[in-house]
């Protein structure tokens, strides 16, 4: 799907353009999950013979989950980005800044750049809404929907002292 033939490239730049759905976007190990199709395009050319460069443009939805409450979250992720790619061996390739393509290779592989990139462009964290209550340190409940019934929390260091201060 994403394997573009590299006699082609050399010849003229060829346009990307893929529609996967989520279920067949990325490996599980990936870590990611995806709630829309991914959208790869783009444009990519010949740098010379053993190098590529990809004018990308990488779209899907990743669910996450938000940090505080654990309920899941769609969030949208753009990447635009110039990629290179090098014949392995080659000495750009030692740069750090390119993909690696096997040097017998007659098909450019887009997909481990693809996952890389997204991985990239996912935020660490996410919350539901700014004002994510979470949930409760004790019982789990979701505060968002209203108070537990849990006892306030005291801190131990509180404790201590009010225990002090009250002679135990
Ligand atoms: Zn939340
Ligand atoms: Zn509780």
């Amino acid at each position: 799907m994403l394997r573009i033939d590299l006699a082609a490239v050399r010849e003229s730049p060829v346009a990307v353009a893929e529609r996967i759905l989520p279920d067949a976007a990325l490996p599980a190990e990936s870590g990611l999950v995806l709630a829309a199709p991914l959208e790869v395009s783009g444009r990519l050319s010949a740098a010379g013979e053993d190098r590529f460069y990809w004018q990308a443009r990488i779209e899907t939805v990743v669910r996450e989950e938000c940090r505080r409450c654990l309920k899941p979250v769609d969030v949208p992720v753009a990447v635009s980005a110039g990629l290179m790619f090098a014949i392995e061996g080659v000495a750009a390739a030692d740069d750090g800044d390119c993909y690696i393509v096997p040097r017998r290779a007659t098909a450019l592989d887009l997909a481990p750049a693809v996952r890389e990139e997204l991985l990239l462009a996912v935020p660490q964290y996410v919350e539901c809404r700014a004002d994510c209550r979470g949930l409760c340190p004790r019982c789990g409940a979701d505060l968002n929907a209203g108070p537990c019934g849990c006892a306030p929390q005291v801190d131990p260091r509180w404790e201590a002292l009010t225990k002090l201060a009250r002679g135990d």
